[in-house]
């Protein structure tokens, strides 16, 4: 059996090294083609080490001597820049790419990978938060098959195989992060230490604090809508705190499919490398018996503020989710820093969508513009 070749963007991250310890587990099926990472060079090189990947790429060009040396004598070839970053994800040698790269950094490695018609396994939400209309026409037209690695995603996925008839609405489930039961008072004075406790999944530093505020769950109806070409109101979020069921499809019968399994990202990211077959996977079971309660409540959007803020850019359309994902990765970012308080991130998003010039049918570099014009803003507010 041929095996397929593997590219991951962002191979340092929480998605990255995660989908090694996959590829690692199924030696037989996969090898891995490129490696990319932000900065961090020596993880890098060990990866790259271990996998013996065709080419590496680091986006920060300071740090391309470093990882050249550190690879010395390994017959690998080594980039620097976030052009080569674009370039690598083009590569006729990688059947799949898997797209974790963080933030806005990540759109157009995907947009290039989308266009060279390669497999992508998304994991990389912002691209289709900030250009989901554009990112579906391109993959509509050159044929690019995108897979979500998200794992509420990957659940309305799996649940829609076999399926013809049209979806009539969808349930993407939240934990509710570690907020969950927090009051008004406790949120406003939460630190980051808290913010970063997350209570059911092991996730990088801005998508755990995106999942406490809930703007991740925002962000991730806004990705359900471009995947699977839904209306903002055919997309409803449940808080299911276990985190065992990781989302439902419901068709027009009154029928609801569900897909559960334990919380480990290694099962989306593993679905995306093999669809439409299933690997082995060496992770826990769950046991119905053991955990026989599952709940399922209504989010409370006064609480997260970014969950309201999110649908409303979705029924605005054009740029609004693009200035809202600005503004946010500003926002997280200081929160990060210590420089602004945790309810402050919900009240920078929706200056950042209330300040925003509105444009209807963003091309690519309209979408940039309002990126960089909208962290620009908030920088100056916050
Ligand atoms: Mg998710």
């Amino acid at each position: 059996m041929t095996k397929k070749r593997i590219a991951i963007l962002g191979s340092t991250g929480s998605i990255g090294v995660q989908a090694l310890d996959v590829i690692a587990q199924h030696p037989d099926k996969y090898e891995v083609e490129t490696l990319t990472a932000h900065r961090n060079v020596s993880l890098l090189a060990q990866q790259a080490i271990r996998f013996q990947p065709n080419a590496v790429a680091i986006a920060d060009d300071a740090k391309y001597g470093e990882l050249k040396s550190l690879l010395a004598g390994h017959p690998i070839k080594v980039y620097a820049g976030s052009k080569a970053i674009c370039e690598v994800a083009q590569l006729p040698g990688a059947d799949v790419v898997i797209s974790s790269l963080v933030g806005i950094a990540g759109l157009k490695p995907t947009i290039c990978a989308v266009e060279a018609k390669k497999q992508v396994a998304l994991a990389n939400k912002e691209t289709l938060v900030v250009a989901g209309d554009l990112i579906s026409r391109l993959a509509q037209k050159s044929g690019a098959a995108i897979i979500p690695v998200d794992s509420e995603h990957s659940a309305v996925f799996q649940c829609l195989m076999g399926e013809c008839s049209p979806v009539e609405k969808i349930y993407l489930t939240a934990s509710g992060g570690p907020f969950l039961r927090a009051s008004a008072d406790e949120l406003r004075c939460a630190t980051v230490e808290q913010a970063l406790k997350h209570p059911r999944w092991s996730m990088g530093a801005k998508v755990t604090i995106d999942s406490a505020s809930m703007m991740n769950k925002g962000f991730e109806v806004i990705e359900a809508r471009w995947l699977f070409d839904l209306k903002p109101e055919q997309v409803e979020v449940l808080v299911h705190p276990q985190s065992v069921v990781h989302s439902m499809v419901q068709f027009a019968d009154g029928c609801i499919k569900a897909q559960l399994g334990a919380p480990d990202m290694r099962i989306p990211i593993g679905y995306a490398l093999s669809f439409p077959e299933r690997l082995r996977l060496n992770v826990s079971r769950f046991c119905f018996a053991e955990n026989p309660t599952l709940t399922f409540q209504k989010p409370d959007t006064e609480k997260f503020r970014c969950l309201a803020l999110a649908y409303e850019a979705l029924r605005m359309g054009g740029n609004a989710a693009c200035a809202v994902n600005a503004a946010n990765e500003v926002a997280v970012d200081a929160f990060l820093h210590g420089k602004i308080g945790f309810q402050d991130i919900a009240k920078l998003v929706e200056l950042g969508l209330q300040k925003n010039s509105f444009i209807a049918q963003p091309t690519l570099e309209d979408y940039i513009e309002t990126d960089s014009r909208v962290r620009r803003m908030v920088e100056s507010c916050k």
